[in-house]
C-alpha cells in the first residue's frame, strides 16, 4: 500500500433494505432486498433493515414479521436493530420543526381539486403544485398540510445503474408535502431522516423511486448532510405489463419452497451470472456466491418482463 492509499480514509458502506409491510415477499421486493444486500456485503459493508410502516391504513398486520422470517430462512443476515418508522414520529416532528425554523416550510390548505384546477401542468406524479399558499395559507379549510419550498434549479445526480439523472423540482414537482393533511408524515421526509440517522451511505431500491430521489437530495441539502450514493434497480413487470408487486396477486410470490429458484432468477435479473453448478444450491449458498461475486456494473438499466 502506498502512502496516498494509506492516507485515504475508507468510508465503510452502510446499505439498507426498507420494505413497506403491505403484503408478503414478492419477486419485486426480493430484487430490492438482494440488490441492496449484495451491494453492501460485496464491499464488506453493513446492511440495515427498516420497516416502512409509516402509513397505518396500508400496513397489513403480520406482514413485516412474515417477511423478516422468510428473509432469515433464505439466508439474509442484517446488522443491528431493525428500525420501525411507526416508532419515529417524534423525530420526524423535530426535523420538521428545524425546517420550519429555517423558514423552509409553509402551511398549505389547498384541496387536491384546487391544485388540479390551478396547476399549470402535470408532472409525473400528478399536478405540479402551483405555489398557492407560499405566502400564507389561503384556502378555506382549517386542515393544513406542510410543504417544503423548493428552489427553481436542476437537481442532478449520477445513479449507479441508470446514469445521470436530472430534475427541476420547481417545474416538475413543485413545493412538496412533508406532513399530510391527515396528520401522517410523508414518505419523502421519513426516508431521508431515517437514512441520515442510521448513517446510510448507499441507497439501493427499485427504479420506481428514481423520480423521488431529487426531492430526497433536496432535503439532504436543506439539512446540510452529505448525500449517499444511489443505485436504482430495474423493475420486473408481469405479463400484464404492470410492475410485479404485492398488489398484483400471487404471481411471483417468494416462499421457502421456491426460494432457491427465486434467488437464482433475481440474480440473473440483476445481470449476475451464477455458475451452473449452483443451480440446485440453497438460497444461502447463492447469497454467499453473490457476496463474493456481485458486479454493480452488469446490472441492466432496463425494466423487463418476467414470467413465472
Ligand atoms: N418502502 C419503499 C418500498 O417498499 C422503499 C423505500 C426506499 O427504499 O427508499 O417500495
Amino acid at each position: 500500500m502506498n502512502q496516498q492509499q494509506q492516507n485515504q480514509t475508507v468510508v465503510p458502506v452502510i446499505g439498507r433494505f426498507a420494505p413497506s409491510p403491505t403484503g408478503p415477499l414478492h419477486f419485486g421486493t426480493l430484487l430490492a432486498a438482494l440488490g441492496s444486500y449484495l451491494l453492501a456485503k460485496c464491499s464488506g459493508g453493513r446492511w440495515l433493515l427498516r420497516i416502512e410502516d409509516l402509513d397505518p391504513p396500508r400496513v397489513v398486520p403480520g406482514a413485516a414479521e412474515t417477511m423478516l422470517r422468510l428473509l432469515e430462512q433464505l439466508g439474509f443476515e442484517w446488522d443491528g436493530e431493525i428500525v420501525y418508522q411507526s416508532q419515529r414520529y417524534a423525530r420526524y416532528q423535530q426535523i420538521l420543526g428545524q425546517l420550519d425554523q429555517d423558514g423552509r416550510v409553509f402551511d398549505c390548505s389547498c384541496t387536491r381539486r384546487e391544485i388540479l384546477a390551478s396547476a399549470p401542468h402535470s408532472g409525473e406524479e400528478g399536478p405540479v403544485y402551483p405555489g398557492t399558499c407560499r405566502g400564507g395559507a389561503r384556502g378555506k379549510r382549517s386542515e393544513r398540510a406542510i410543504r417544503l419550498r423548493v428552489a427553481d434549479e436542476d437537481i442532478s445526480y449520477r445513479d449507479g445503474v441508470f446514469g445521470l439523472q436530472k430534475q427541476n423540482l420547481a417545474e416538475e414537482v413543485g413545493d412538496f408535502i412533508l406532513h399530510r393533511v391527515d396528520g401522517l408524515f410523508a414518505y419523502q421526509l421519513a426516508v431521508v431522516v431515517d437514512d441520515i440517522d442510521t448513517g446510510i451511505t448507499q441507497v439501493v431500491r427499485g427504479a420506481d423511486l428514481l423520480s423521488s430521489t431529487p426531492r430526497q437530495i433536496y432535503l439532504y441539502q436543506c439539512l446540510k448532510v452529505a448525500l449517499p450514493e444511489y443505485f436504482h434497480l430495474p423493475l420486473a413487470f408481469g405479463d400484464n405489463g404492470k410492475k410485479l408487486s404485492k398488489r398484483n396477486g400471487d404471481i411471483g410470490l417468494v416462499t421457502v419452497e421456491n426460494g432457491s429458484a427465486m434467488v437464482w432468477r433475481a440474480l440473473e435479473f440483476l445481470g449476475q451470472s451464477p455458475p451452473e453448478e449452483l443451480f440446485h444450491a440453497t438460497p444461502g449458498e447463492l447469497l454467499c456466491w453473490g457476496r463474493n461475486n456481485f458486479q454493480a456494473a452488469t446490472i441492466p438499466a432496463e425494466n423487463r418482463q418476467v414470467r413465472f
